[in-house]
């Protein structure tokens, strides 16, 4: 890798997944160069439904790409939390307009390919943002002055693997739930399977009856929950089950027994059981969770989104922190011109919120998989709340934006 003057101050970023682009397409509007390693070779439609909650879309609008996301995402009207025991609604949660003015952002819903395509391409279009595809970060060392990284360029002819190395300000393991950053570098406790699993299928949306087509649908059952709401502009429909099982593998895509999947749900209200019949195959993903604690920073290299507070599924915020935490680490970067410092920081400011939504995320876990009479109290306290009393409790959560947006 050439060496230039810029190089000094250049930043790099391990993953160009949601978090990674974020800090990219965050830390060019401030003119700061930066080039970012994907190990992916190319970038495939890959992935499901993904929540975009006013605080993500704060930042996102924030760097200009709130109307490009609005062409693919949908704002769902509500969340309609179903009981899974008797198939009736317990409650009715408002979104749509309502969440607009309340948090002065929108609740979007989004396919996660269509959210980093939309990322991609602002990107590609800065001119401060090297992307390099193919390129796997596998080691990094620092000094007092700069950060040292070790690659694997993959070859395009199917030859060996090429190794390169770089030199720079500081290196941003945005690197995901399985970060090399996390483990080799920094030499922390990796993320640990949480013994859930999420079963994923998308379908299009005219497989599906018209009253599920504008809210986010959300059944509670024991050991289990089950959440769906539209996609790509309404064309699509993602469907999420959520269950209790102890099955490890590191991917994203792995094919899932859709009998086995029925049969556990077989006791379920038709509704629901209607609607997971529906997709001719599943995908699993085993979830992984992190413990509150560890340090995102050491010196000139920091951890963020899942590589620093891989969280389960169940507050739809992984995508979400990931965000806030680009924008974070850009405008500390910005602000304080000693890197380490920055970094200190930028964990300073989020760890506290991060690890927030992490114990949510689990207390989630356990609410939404109660049983028996704990199941009977929880869905008769949310019946009793006025529905709008229900979206307030996360006013701390949705109500955040960056400092930058006043
Ligand atoms: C392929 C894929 C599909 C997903 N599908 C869903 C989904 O359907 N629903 C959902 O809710 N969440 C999904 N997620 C997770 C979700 O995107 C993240 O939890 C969230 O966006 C946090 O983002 P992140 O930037 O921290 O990590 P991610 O978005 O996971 O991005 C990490 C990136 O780092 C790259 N990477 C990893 N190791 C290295 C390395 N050593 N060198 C260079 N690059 C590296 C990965 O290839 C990836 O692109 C998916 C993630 C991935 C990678």
């Amino acid at each position: 890798m050439a060496q230039s003057r810029s190089d000094a101050d250049r930043l790099f970023i391990a993953g160009a997944g949601i978090g990674g682009l974020t800090t990219a397409l965050a830390l060019s509007r401030r003119a700061r160069p930066v080039t970012v390693f994907e190990q992916a070779a190319t970038i495939e439609p890959v992935g499901s439904g993904l929540q975009l909650s006013p605080n993500a879309m704060h930042v996102l609008r924030g760097l200009g790409l709130e109307e490009a996301l609005r062409r693919h995402a949908v704002a769902p009207r509500a969340v309609r939390v179903m009981s899974a025991r008797t198939g009736n609604a317990i409650a009715e949660i408002p979104l749509g307009e309502h969440a607009e003015q309340r948090y002065g952002a929108p609740y979007l819903v989004i396919h996660r390919a269509d959210l980093h395509s939309v990322l991609l391409n602002a990107a590609r279009a800065s001119a401060g943002i090297t992307l390099r595809l193919g390129t796997r970060l596998r080691d990094a060392s620092q000094n007092a002055g700069a950060v040292k990284v070790e690659l694997e360029q993959a070859a395009t002819d199917g030859g060996a693997a090429h190794v390169d190395h770089g030199s720079g300000a500081g290196l941003i393991g945005a690197d995901g739930v399985w970060s090399t950053v996390r483990r080799r570098v920094m030499n922390l406790r990796q993320a640990v399977f949480s013994g859930r699993t999420a079963y994923r299928a998308v379908i299009p949306a005219e497989d599906v009856p018209q009253h599920w087509r504008d809210v986010t649908g959300l059944w509670l059952g024991a050991n289990a929950h089950v959440v769906h709401y539209p996609v790509s502009g309404g064309r699509q429909f993602n469907l999420v089950a959520l269950v209790s099982e102890d099955w490890r593998e590191e991917r994203w895509s792995a094919p899932a027994d859709r009998e086995a999947l029925l049969a556990r749900f077989a006791d379920w209200p038709a509704a629901c059981r209607d609607l997971l019949a529906r997709p001719p195959s599943w995908l699993k993903w085993a979830l992984c969770g992190m413990d509150p604690g560890t340090d995102w920073v050491d010196g000139r290299v920091a951890l963020m989104g899942d590589a620093a507070h891989a969280m389960l599924p169940f507050a739809a915020q992984g995508a979400g922190m990931s965000i806030e935490d680009g924008e974070a680490l850009a405008r500390a970067i910005d602000r304080i011109p000693d890197v380490p410092r920055a970094l200190r920081s930028y964990q300073a400011e989020r760890q506290n919120r991060a690890e927030k939504v992490l114990r949510l995320a689990r207390a989630n876990d356990r609410v939404y998989h109660m049983r028996g009479p704990m199941a009977l109290a929880r869905d008769a306290v949310m019946r009793g709340l006025p529905a709008g009393r229900l979206l307030a409790r996360l006013d701390w959560l949705y109500g955040w934006r960056p400092p930058a947006a006043g």
